[in-house]
């Protein structure tokens, strides 16, 4: 199979106009014509169903929560990226291209990530508009702090709630077009399956999640916007319903899925406290403004911080990243700390964390700058942990927080499958092996307001589809498998909850595919994983039956998909002998411990083709050329 990425060529500033002009056009009157499905109402999925109603289109928008204002977006803490140069501190378009490309380690398209990049000036500008209250200094303009990987100040934010207040910006944009009647909202719906008809996405089958009635729906082309795989790992910032089924199910279906491996460790969370956690919290990378990471110099130090002077500290990040300091990118930052705690130098009981110490900034700047910049971070630290962090440091750990792979699409955003696009974190476009900070958020809402609604139009005008009821056999068999699905989870009846599977599972992939990865673990885990699946089917408990509201049956479908995605991200991890990125594979570093990649042979995105249970899957390669930002060994010294 050929992939064809369809970037355009010539001068990287004009590609995406030149190919918006190329793109054919549906014509506004024949927009009411089209349906198309948009699963998931979260920042890429909201904003893009409101963005194809306005334009005329009909939708029906699905999520599994009660509402869209649920989606895990609302979570997103810290900002969104943007090359306004506001601070008039040297950014603009193309640094933000030039950072992201070099902090993605070179694994992503130039033509994409330029676009991105300059997409971003218009997403808060459409933000503003929309009444998202971002922060803004005392002159009126909008305010900006830093993240990882950027030597300047474009992060745009609302205090640490910029999730919250941006969805709330794309929820009141779809609810104005639910009440015009061009959105069908479907809450409380779950997509269990993706229709193909002659090789084209036409439609989806669903479970009613309440009354568990299973349905199709048939459309012109199906968006997934369904977010990331994150919490495959059981443990992880992520809400605990994110998932990978849609996306998983649509792979089982001939969708490709591309590096599936690269996912991103967050280096400030608040560390596992004990065996029966279900969650791990987010501490915004925004607190690494002007907190400073640091551990005791010596191991063993039992002394508190307060007792430790500052002599006999380690500013480890300052020390050995002087020009980033503690604004490294989150995998270099997450792998140091990993590194201090090996040697035996971590603090806690655990001696599983490093210090984030605010004590300097609250000297320089008062208690009352940092509250009012961070908060309700602080309160919800103190909640957490029964420390506060005014008056000792915040004590963190890296956790799984992000999935930069994802099903592959090309520029236009479409997969494989003529028909079916992929928006925001589900897809793997932008971010190659490590994503930067707040770049998620302003690449969920490049795809759902500007790209997908110039590039799907163009899918639409150039193919006439047949009309499809449910005797097609392509239908049925989509409902039989779901509904198959259902019976073999209900009828297993064995003794082990969904949970105890999947905490056994999210272990076996932090040990070995977690924050360092090497050959003879991953082959351990490609072992286990097979197994402790088979175990699964034979002895999962999900209680209830398949007509009710059953989130035990919810979570077993979910976990399913987890066991046979955790098997191919071991597989890609093993096939790649490089580190890049959040791919840290433990044979391959430099001597001062930095991601050792090889260009030569690894300089290309790895496309998983699905082949059919118990066989294994083909690897795609879609080469990658780097025509503005030339490869080097990344450098933050
Ligand atoms: C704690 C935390 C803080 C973060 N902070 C930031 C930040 O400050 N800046 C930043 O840029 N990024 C941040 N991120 C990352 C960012 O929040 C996410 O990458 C982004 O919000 C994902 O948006 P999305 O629309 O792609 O998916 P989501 O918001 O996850 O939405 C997924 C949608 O799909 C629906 N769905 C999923 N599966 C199905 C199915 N099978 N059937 C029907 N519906 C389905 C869900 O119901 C939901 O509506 C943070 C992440 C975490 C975990």
């Amino acid at each position: 199979m050929e992939l064809n990425s369809k970037c355009p060529t010539g001068a990287i500033e004009t590609r995406w106009d030149r190919h918006r002009f190329n793109l054919k056009l549906v014509n506004p009157a024949n927009k009411r014509k089209y349906t198309v499905l948009v699963v998931g109402s979260g920042l890429a999925g909201g904003s893009a169903a409101a963005t194809l109603a306005e334009l005329g289109y009909n939708v029906h928008c699905f999520c599994f929560q009660d509402s869209p204002r649920r989606a895990h977006s609302i979570a997103a803490q810290g900002g969104i990226n943007a090359a306004k140069n506001y601070h008039n501190d040297g950014d603009s378009v193309y640094r933000l291209f030039y950072d992201t490309v070099k902090g993605g380690d070179f694994r992503a398209r130039e033509s994409n990530v330029y676009r991105l990049a300059n997409i971003s000036l218009n997403i808060i500008d459409q933000c503003v508009a929309q009444g998202v209250p971002f922060a803004r200094e005392y002159s009126g303009y909008l305010d900006n702090r830093s993240f990882g990987g950027a030597q300047v100040s474009r992060t745009f934010y609302a205090r640490g709630q910029t999730g919250q207040q941006l969805l709330l910006g794309a929820y009141q944009a779809l609810e104005h077009q639910v009440g015009k009647g061009t959105v069908q909202m479907h809450a409380r719906t779950e997509m269990l399956d993706l229709i193909v008809v002659d090789g084209r996405a036409r439609g989806i089958v669903s479970r009613n999640l309440i009354t568990g009635k299973v349905e199709t729906w048939f459309g012109d082309a199906v968006v997934l916007g369904t977010g990331g795989y994150g919490n495959v790992f059981f443990l992880s910032t992520n809400a605990k319903g994110c998932n990978t089924t849609a996306i998983w199910r649509a792979h089982r279906r001939g969708a490709l899925f591309a590096n599936p491996c690269f996912t991103q460790i967050h280096p400030t969370c608040i560390p596992v406290s004990g065996d029966y956690q279900s969650k791990l919290t987010l501490m915004s990378e925004s607190l690494r403004n002007d907190g400073r990471v640091w551990v005791p110099l010596k191991g063993g130090d039992k002394r508190t911080p307060s007792q430790i002077p500052e002599n006999e500290r380690d500013y480890f990040l300052e020390r050995k990243y002087p020009s980033f300091g503690n604004l490294v990118p989150r995998d270099v930052a997450s792998r140091n700390a990993k590194m201090v705690c090996d040697e035996g130098r971590g603090v806690g009981e655990t001696g599983l964390s490093v210090y984030l110490d605010f004590r300097d900034a609250i000297q320089r700047l008062g208690a009352p700058v940092i509250k009012e910049r961070y908060g309700n971070l602080f309160d919800m630290y103190n909640r957490i942990t029964g420390e506060d962090p005014y008056n000792e440091p915040m004590r963190i750990y890296p956790a799984i927080h992000y999935t930069m792979g994802g099903l592959w699409v090309d520029y236009n955003l479409m997969s494989n499958l003529p028909g079916l696009y992929v928006i925001g974190e589900a897809n793997f476009s932008d971010h190659g092996a490590n994503r930067l900070g707040a770049s998620a958020l302003m690449q969920g809402l490049a795809d759902g307001y500007f790209v997908l609604p110039n590039t799907i139009g163009d899918y639409l005008a150039s193919n006439k589809l047949d009309k499809l009821d449910d005797s097609h056999t392509a239908v049925k068999q989509a409902v039989a498998n779901v509904q198959d699905i259902t019976k073999r989870l209900l009828n297993a009846n064995g003794k082990r909850t969904v949970d105890s599977f999947h905490r056994e599972l999210g272990k076996i992939m932090w040990d070995y595919c977690g924050m360092a990865r090497n050959e003879q673990g991953l082959k351990k885990a490609l072992n286990e994983i097979p197994a402790l699946r088979e175990e699964f089917w034979k002895s999962v408990k999900v209680l209830g039956s398949g007509e009710e509201l059953n989130q035990s049956l919810e979570k077993a479908g979910r976990v399913a998909d987890f066991f046979e995605l955790a098997e191919l991200m071991c597989r890609d991890a093993l096939d790649r002998n490089e580190s890049c990125g959040g791919h840290f594979r433990e044979e391959y570093q430099t001597p001062e411990g930095e991601a050792a990649r090889d260009d030569e042979h690894y300089s290309y995105a790895a496309a998983w083709e699905y082949q059919g249970p118990g066989k294994s899957p083909v690897l795609h390669k879609e080469p990658l050329s780097f025509d503005y930002v030339h490869p080097a060994q990344r450098s933050y010294k």
